[in-house]
C-alpha cells in the first residue's frame, strides 16, 4: 500500500545563486500543505559542472531551516523543495522528499504530491526485473521508469515514465541539469508556473510565488512537462503539452480547504471562491430563524463570511484560535483530536450566550470537529445551534493524494445528514449539494470524495 500524499512542491531558477534560499521562502508558504517533513534539493555550480546538494529533515519548515539554508546550498541555480503531509504508517525520514540518487543522467531529485493509483503493481513488477527501493513512496517508481526508457533527454524519459502510471501527481525534478516539473494528464493536483525576478518557478500554490518575490503566469496544463535550465538558451520544446488536452478534473477539495485562500487557480482566488461557497450555502439551507453566525477558524471563516453576508446575519468571532496549537486532524485517535482541539481553539462565550447560532465550517470528514464545536457552543450559553457545512458530505477516500480516512472511519459514508447531525448533538445539520459546488467553483472537477466518481479508469483497490 503506497502513502498518501497530500504534500507541497517547489521548483526554482536563479543565475544570482539563490535557488535554495528562495526555495525555502517558498516553502514557508507551502507549509499548510504538510508539517512532517520539508526539504530542498539544489544544484550548486562547482569546477567542471554541477553537484547535487540536498537537505531534508523531520519537522515544520522554520524548524528545518533554523540555522538557515544550509551552506552547501547556498549558490544553487537549481532547486527543488517539499514539504511533507503526515501519514497513516510509514517512516517519516526514509519517505521525506525531494529524494536524491545517482542515475544514468548523473544526479537526480525529485518531489512529489500526489498519489500514482497503481504504483504498487508498476513497483512489484519493477522489483521482480531486479530494481532496489530506497523508500516505499511512489515517488521512486517515476524514477525508475525514466532511467528505463531508451531516452537521452530526461524530458522525453519523463514522458515515458508517466505513460505507464496513472493518478494524480505535481512532480518537480532536478535531472540532467535542468528543471523538469510535470503535471498529471487531468490536472487533478494543482501546480502553476510564474516567474521569479525575471526567471521561471513553479509551486504547487500561487501562494508560494509570491512569497518568492514573484508573479504567476499560468498553471502547468493538465499532462504537461515544463523544463528550463539556468545556463544557456531554454532547451527546445520546453513546453511539452503530451496528447491534446481532453478532460480537467481539478480536485475540488483544494478549493474547499487544501490550498491558501490568497492561491489563485483557473477559476479564481480560492477565499473568494470559499465564501461564495458559504453565499450557496447559504440559499441552499438558510436558517431562518438564526441571529448570529461563526465559522470555524481557519478554513471555515470565509464560508461563514458568504453565509452571514447572504442571510443579512451578523457575524461573530465566536471562536478564538490559539496560532500555537498543533495539528489537530490527523492525529490517530477521536480522544487525541478531541484534545488538540480543545488546546487549538476555545468559544467567546459573549459571542454567543442567549443566541441561536449558525455554526460554519468548510468541510466534515469525520465529524469531530463539529460535534466537538457543538457542545462547547451549547455549554457556553446558545439557545440552538445549527451546523453548516459549505461541502458536500465526504463520503468516498481519494485515491489521487489527498489523506484522509478510510472509508471506515467516514460516518457519512453510510448516514443521513439529519441522523449525523442528531448525533453531533446539532439542532440541525446541512449540506452544500455537489451541484452547488460545482456551479460556484466552475471548470471541469474531480469531486471523487464527495460523489464517489474517479474520474481516472484505474482508482481506489485498483493496485
Ligand atoms: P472532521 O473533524 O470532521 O474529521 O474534519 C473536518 C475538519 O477538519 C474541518 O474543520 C476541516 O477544516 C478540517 N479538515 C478537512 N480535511 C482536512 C485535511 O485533509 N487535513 C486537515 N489537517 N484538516 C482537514
Ligand atoms: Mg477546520
Amino acid at each position: 500500500m503506497g502513502l498518501k500524499e497530500a504534500c507541497g512542491v517547489i521548483g526554482i531558477v536563479s543565475g544570482r545563486g539563490l535557488a535554495a534560499n528562495l526555495a525555502v521562502e517558498g516553502l514557508f508558504a507551502l507549509q499548510h500543505r504538510g508539517q512532517e517533513a520539508a526539504g530542498v534539493a539544489a544544484y550548486v555550480p562547482v569546477e567542471g559542472g554541477l553537484a547535487m546538494h540536498s537537505f531534508v529533515r523531520p519537522g515544520l519548515v522554520q524548524e528545518v531551516f533554523a540555522q538557515g539554508v544550509p551552506t552547501a546550498l547556498q549558490g544553487a541555480q537549481t532547486a527543488i523543495g517539499h514539504v511533507r503531509y503526515s501519514t497513516s504508517g510509514g517512516s517519516a525520514a526514509e519517505n521525506a522528499q525531494p529524494l536524491a540518487m545517482d542515475s544514468r543522467f548523473g544526479a537526480v531529485a525529485i518531489a512529489h504530491n500526489g498519489q500514482l493509483t497503481d504504483a504498487e503493481t508498476v513497483r512489484q513488477r519493477l522489483l521482480e526485473q531486479g530494481a532496489l527501493f530506497r523508500t516505499t513512496s511512489d515517488t521512486e517508481v517515476i524514477v525508475h521508469l525514466m532511467v528505463r526508457s531508451k531516452a537521452s533527454d530526461p524530458a522525453v524519459a519523463l514522458r515515458a515514465a508517466l505513460g505507464r502510471v496513472h493518478g494524480g501527481y505535481a512532480l518537480v525534478l532536478l535531472v540532467g541539469g535542468r528543471l523538469l516539473a510535470a503535471r498529471d494528464p487531468l490536472g487533478i493536483r494543482p501546480l502553476v508556473l510564474g516567474e521569479v525576478a525575471g526567471e521561471p518557478a513553479v509551486a504547487s500554490e500561487s501562494a508560494a510565488l509570491a512569497a518568492m518575490g514573484g508573479t504567476m503566469i499560468r498553471e502547468v496544463a493538465p499532462g504537461e512537462i515544463v523544463t528550463f535550465q539556468a545556463q544557456g538558451p531554454q532547451p527546445a520544446g520546453w513546453a511539452d503539452a503530451g496528447s491534446p488536452i481532453r478532460a480537467r478534473a481539478f480536485c475540488a477539495f483544494e478549493y474547499v480547504y487544501f490550498s491558501r485562500p490568497d492561491s489563485v487557480y483557473a477559476e479564481g482566488s480560492v477565499g473568494a471562491v470559499r465564501e461564495r461557497l458559504g453565499e450557496a450555502l447559504a440559499e441552499e439551507w438558510p436558517v431562518e430563524t438564526a441571529d448570529t453566525v461563526i465559522g470555524v477558524p481557519d478554513s471555515g471563516l470565509p464560508a461563514a463570511v458568504g453565509y452571514a453576508r447572504q442571510l443579512n446575519l451578523p457575524i461573530r468571532l465566536g471562536l478564538a484560535r490559539n496560532r500555537y496549537a498543533g495539528r489537530t486532524f490527523i492525529r490517530p485517535t477521536t480522544e487525541e483530536r478531541e484534545e488538540s482541539l480543545l488546546r487549538k481553539l476555545a468559544v467567546v462565550k459573549d459571542a454567543v450566550v442567549g443566541r441561536r447560532v449558525v455554526l460554519v465550517d468548510d468541510s466534515l470528514v469525520r465529524g469531530t470537529t463539529a460535534r466537538y464545536f457543538v457542545a462547547r457552543v451549547r455549554e457556553a450559553g446558545a439557545l440552538e445551534v445549527h451546523l453548516r457545512i459549505a461541502a458536500p458530505p465526504y463520503r468516498h477516500p481519494c485515491p489521487y493524494g489527498i489523506d484522509v480516512p478510510t472509508t471506515t472511519e467516514l460516518p457519512l459514508a453510510d448516514e443521513t445528514p439529519a441522523q449525523l447531525g442528531k448525533r453531533l448533538g446539532a439542532d440541525s445539520l446541512a449540506f452544500l449539494s455537489i451541484g452547488a459546488l460545482r456551479q460556484v467553483i466552475g471548470g471541469q472537477l474531480c469531486t471523487c470524495c464527495f460523489s464517489g466518481q474517479y474520474p481516472t479508469k484505474r482508482a481506489v483497490g485498483s493496485a
